[in-house]
């Protein structure tokens, strides 16, 4: 994509995305079945992280798949998402039972968080990333409402 093409994307995206107070970038667009947003840009229908994510310049290598950081499918927040393979994709869920979290935290019961999928989440964890979200969220989403489209 050349960077006419990725101002003009960026633009499109700006337009049918809004700022949620989480840090996402929520598409307001249409939504496909799998629940990501749906762009249709350079004649091209995907989903709209995947266009929001090269539109910034960034490559998904062959084999990879986008992952979302929060868990949001419609976020089209280039800061949120990362490329893994569908392995980690999948491990990325996992029913951990270790006693502390990757950073060492304790799962103390004031400090672990059980989510819906019955996975346990370290609260002192997931403040730190929810505030690094918000952050990048801001910071993304004013760089691209000053974008203009024109060539
Ligand atoms: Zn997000
Ligand atoms: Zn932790």
């Amino acid at each position: 994509m050349n960077s006419r093409v990725s101002v003009h994307v960026a633009a499109y995206l700006a337009d049918r995305s809004r700022l949620a107070r989480n840090g996402c970038v929520e598409w307001t667009g249409p939504i496909l079945n799998s629940g990501y947003g749906a762009a249709h840009v350079a004649g091209m229908k995907t989903t709209a992280h995947r266009v929001a994510f090269i539109a910034a310049g960034k490559d998904i290598p062959p084999g990879m798949e986008l992952d979302h950081l929060c868990r949001n499918r419609i976020c089209v927040n280039v800061a949120h998402l990362e490329p893994v393979t569908r392995k980690q994709n999948m491990e990325r869920t996992p029913i951990a039972q270790a006693d502390a979290c990757a950073h060492g935290h304790l799962f103390t019961p004031e400090n672990t968080y059980v989510k819906s999928n019955g996975c346990r989440s370290c609260r002192t964890c997931n403040a730190a990333r929810q505030q690094a979200l918000r952050d990048d969220g801001r910071d993304w989403y004013s760089k691209n409402q000053r974008k203009e489209s024109r060539p």
